[in-house]
């Protein structure tokens, strides 16, 4: 054993379900040391962003080339993971297809079983977030230890992450210190960073040398060379992927792009959208296990591709878009909810943005739909995203989705499960209004007119009491325009 101290770590019972998405934001509302960390920090991304990308030109030009780029890659999507699979088979890489977290959960099991291996060190990586990696395996005795800080920082603590690439951002480095204190440094404390972080480093050398299998994402996969590409900063990734005998790495199948060619610009998109780097500390291309005569490297590397949900996203052209983003987090950091609110309070893997729109079609609109309406469609994400994902619209479609006849074959899963009757009557009695000139003036009028005695109790308060109420003018644009004599009028 390395001597880390993991053991609550695996007591975490993953994410809490539930819709009550509300409540959860309220109490982080309320929360303001947890406001304020994100403040601080989403001010600290934002304005690193804007450095990195001081030539609009530049960067418009840099969005369109990776949105063409990730567009053509999901265009030929069937075709590239054939030829991905293909050409990772002839460099050694093991090839699994997984359909469900379970399934891609139970291939890591069979291989960790194989090789009798008892503790997984683990680089950052989203997708086996969204498979509960963790909880599985330690349902099976096998350990799962986080080798990236943040998440090493919140599977201490217990918590999930809050954010896609800084997954501890809603910690400050006083919470940190008192964490550490408890759980890794025997009860000394110190606030000093290169310290916690060489506290950290020791448990974690300790571990990357005893462990016998070492998991990781995939940032880009290419088809025509079968090369796993990993982008990070701590050096974790390289360690996960190098030092134990055995690599697995987990992607969805949407990461597979076609040409080497189509790295760079992705990579730098991804590093400056991110966190503002023109590069990050360490890039990683992983294209073999370790070959006879080579010093380093582990002896086995597999690659599971997940789908979860991807193919049905796929079938459907506008809600496909999804698929192309890069996982910069770019567009939470520029949410005007996510950063009041935080990632937790959207309880899913995917917090922000590309959570909204991206957890509703991975665990159904009946579990998730709500995270769609949590948006004033302001549009700050797709103007930031470096791929031109048009959130915006694909979290409207999301709530048509939630809202249709349930038929049994919505393009999401659970559509329709959050249609209310009476809801419906009221919007097809609004449009009946609405779609005539008679039927608009009257409505509109008597609504501007009783907008304005609206009670600030019950329901309503919601809405009332955080807006002024409407002033009425004395005129309508049309008795002003006939008055002017406008023509048509
Ligand atoms: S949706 Fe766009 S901005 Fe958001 S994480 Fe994905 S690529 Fe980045």
């Amino acid at each position: 054993m390395c001597g880390v101290n993991i053991s609550p770590v695996f007591s975490w019972s993953g994410p809490v379900t539930g819709t009550d998405f509300q409540a959860r934001s309220h109490a982080a509302l309320n929360d303001s040391q947890l406001r304020a960390n994100f403040r601080r920090a989403m001010d600290g991304l934002m304005s690193k962003r804007r450095s990195a990308f001081a030539d609009t030109e530049e960067l418009e030009s840099l969005r369109d080339l990776g949105a063409s780029i990730r567009r053509n890659a999901l265009a030929k999507l069937p075709e590239l993971l054939e030829k991905l699979e293909a050409n990772c088979s002839t460099n050694g890489i093991q090839v699994h297809w997984a359909e469900t977290t379970r399934q891609a959960n139970e291939i890591v099991l069979q291989i960790a079983q194989r090789r009798d291996a008892r503790r997984i060190i683990k680089g950052k990586s989203m997708v086996s977030e969204e498979m509960h990696l963790n909880r599985f395996m330690a349902g099976h005795g096998i350990d799962c230890l986080e080798s990236d800080l943040g998440e090493y920082i919140i599977q201490l603590d217990h918590e999930m992450p809050s954010h896609i690439i800084m997954p501890a951002i809603h910690k400050n480095k006083d919470q940190i210190a008192h964490l550490f204190e408890r759980e890794v440094a025997q009860g000394r404390y110190t606030e000093d960073v290169d310290e916690l972080t060489a506290m950290a480093r020791q448990k974690l050398r300790e571990a990357f040398m005893s462990a016998d299998i070492g998991m990781s994402g995939v940032n880009f996969a290419v088809a025509e060379t079968g090369t796993l590409c990993l982008v990070e900063n701590e050096g974790n990734g390289r360690m996960c992927t190098t030092v134990p005998p055995v690599h697995i790495a987990v992607m969805g199948i949407e990461k597979v792009v076609e040409r080497l060619d189509d790295v760079p610009p992705l990579l730098s998109l991804l590093t400056r959208s991110a966190t503002g780097q023109p590069i990050t500390t360490y890039f990683n291309m992983i294209t073999s296990p370790r070959k006879t005569g080579e010093r380093d490297g582990p002896e086995e590397i597999h690659l599971v591709l997940l789908d979860n949900g991807r193919s049905r996203m796929y079938a459907d052209e506008q809600l496909r878009q999804t698929l192309q983003c890069i996982r910069c987090g770019a567009c939470m950091n520029h949410c005007p909810v996510y950063t009041r609110i935080g990632g937790h309070a959207y309880d899913a893997v995917y917090p922000g943005p590309i959570g909204k729109i991206l957890t509703p079609q991975i665990d159904g609109i009946e579990q998730a739909g709500e995270l769609a309406t949590a948006s004033s469609l302001c549009g700050a994400c797709a103007e930031v995203c470096p791929v031109r994902i048009p959130i915006p619209q694909i979290l409207v479609r999301l709530r048509r989705e939630a809202v249709n006849r349930p038929s049994g074959v919505g393009a999401v899963r659970g559509s329709g499960a959050r249609r209310k009757g009476l809801e419906a009557l009221i919007w097809q009695g609004w449009a009946a209004l609405h779609s005539r000139p008679g039927g608009y003036r009257f409505f509109t009028g008597w609504g501007a007119r009783l907008g304005g005695f609206l009670p600030n109790v019950g329901a309503l308060k919601e809405w009332t009491s955080v807006r002024s109420k409407p002033q009425l003018a004395s005129k309508t644009l049309h008795q002003l325009a006939r008055e002017k004599g406008i023509a048509g009028e």
